[in-house]
């Protein structure tokens, strides 16, 4: 088998910024990115895309463009784990030998669990920001629906970016409001989970917007199939006593995120724990039983939100930790769960999640700069123009005094 000091899965938000992390440290290490993909996608970015703010192609570079100079680009699947012998299989059957395994390959977006969803995608008024060739769809759909029922609906946790299926309708419904439709339009959000948004600190200024927009949260409402042609969709729902009834309803459009879980070839393997994800500690995102196995991004099982902003902090925590393992780096990182998420209350405003473990408020900025609880300007700013250049210019090539790194020495 080829041989190499670290090989990274999945070359994502995590894998190509812990890539470069690991670079501004050390160069004399062999590091390869396994990735089939011929592009990377900035999946922030869609939300403002089905809110027609960016287009389909600033949200996308190719993969070949951001593979850090110095790291080998292995454009393969990998098919299996073995970290007993320290090698993982790639789907062409070739094996290579590692002496540090670094796991991001994000999580699986289920579309088949819910019956009839994948055959209607991107037809009949049924839309999703989670892929980037329906985005745009949102954003005709939105533009085209002058009156009838607007569905948005939310999976059970856990979801990447648990506030964009509400963030899908507060832009559409912004739209309706300034184009004097709303007032016809019957916007419902029907969400898997109890409460609207997990951090109760964000919860008043999200339900300011809901009044504002007439929306109704139906809490406890899981969708469970779809029918395109004739409209309608049927949803699970609980009452108080956990007794479960399906209910009917037809929509005009309506804007689904899927239901998602681990990728399939790492929860089979002996990474993952009981519900898929891997399994790592949560302090040092090192994997609980194999010490030179990491993991970082959306496919591990620390409670922090599952955000690019999550993976970004991660990123150098995992590269320091990884060196420290291999005995060239004198102090441990801890990471404390820091996640973000702009929720877009409206065209032009943004209320600014940034949280970390156990809901602890974790602001980047003092709140007489940028108060994160109360819609702001400058939050949405931050959205449309800084952080797509943060992303692509400092977190995916390792400037890290430009990402504020909020990790804590051990
Ligand atoms: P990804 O970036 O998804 O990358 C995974 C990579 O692994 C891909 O390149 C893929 O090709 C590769 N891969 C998959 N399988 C294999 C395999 N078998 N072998 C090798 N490689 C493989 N985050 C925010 O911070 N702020 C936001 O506002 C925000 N909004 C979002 C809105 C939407 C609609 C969506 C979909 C996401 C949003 N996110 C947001 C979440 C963010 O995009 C993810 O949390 C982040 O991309 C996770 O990074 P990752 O590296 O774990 O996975």
């Amino acid at each position: 088998p080829k041989e190499y000091d670290v090989v990274i899965v999945g070359g994502g938000a995590g894998g190509i910024s812990v890539a470069s992390s690991l670079l501004k440290r050390t160069q004399d290490l062999s590091i390869a990115i396994v990735d089939p993909a011929e592009v990377h996608y900035y999946q922030p970015g869609w939300t403002m895309v089905g809110g027609g703010v960016f287009t389909q192609e600033q949200t996308v570079k190719s993969m070949s463009s951001l593979i850090p100079s110095g790291v080998v680009w292995i454009k393969e699947a990998v098919a299996t784990f073995a970290p007993a012998s320290n090698q993982v299989t790639l789907e062409d059957a070739s094996v290579l030998q590692y002496r540090q395994l670094v796991v991001a390959p994000g999580l699986k977006l289920n579309w088949g669990a819910v019956e009839g969803l994948t055959e209607t995608l991107g037809h009949n008024g049924v839309t999703s920001n989670y892929r980037y060739d329906l985005a745009p769809y949102t954003w005709k759909l939105v533009q085209g629906l002058k009156s009838g029922k607007a569905i948005f609906t939310q999976p059970p946790m856990p979801i990447k970016c648990a506030g964009a299926p509400q963030k899908a309708m507060y832009l559409s419904s912004d739209h309706w409001l300034k184009s004097q439709v709303l007032g016809n339009i019957d916007v419902e959000f029907c969400n898997a989970g109890a409460v609207l948004f997990g951090v109760q600190e964000y919860v008043p200024a999200l339900m300011e917007y809901v009044k504002k927009y007439d929306a109704t949260l139906s809490f406890n409402h899981n969708l469970v199939k779809i029918d395109g042609p004739s409209k309608t969709a049927w949803f699970e729902v609980k009452d108080a006593e956990g007794n479960t009834q399906v209910v009917e309803k037809t929509f005009d459009m309506i804007h689904v995120c899927p239901p998602q879980c681990a990728p399939d070839f790492v929860a089979q393997s002996e990474l993952a724990d009981a519900n898929g994800w891997v399994d790592v500690d949560q302090t040092t995102l090192q994997h609980k039983r194999f010490n030179n196995v990491w993991s970082l991004g959306d496919v591990q099982n620390a409670p922090n939100a599952k955000t690019a902003a999550a993976a970004r902090v991660q990123a150098p925590i995992v590269a320091n930790n990884l060196l420290h393992e291999l005995g060239r780096e004198n102090w441990v990182a801890h990471y404390n769960g820091y996640g973000s998420c702009p929720l877009t209350v409206e065209r032009g405003k943004i209320v600014l999640a940034e949280f970390g473990y156990g809901g602890k408020l974790l602001p980047s900025f003092p709140s007489w700069v940028l108060n994160g609880r109360k819609p702001t300007r400058l939050a949405w700013w931050l959205k449309e123009i800084i952080l797509p250049p943060i992303y692509w210019k400092a977190m995916l090539r390792g400037r890290e005094w430009m990402v504020t790194p909020v990790h804590e020495k051990g």
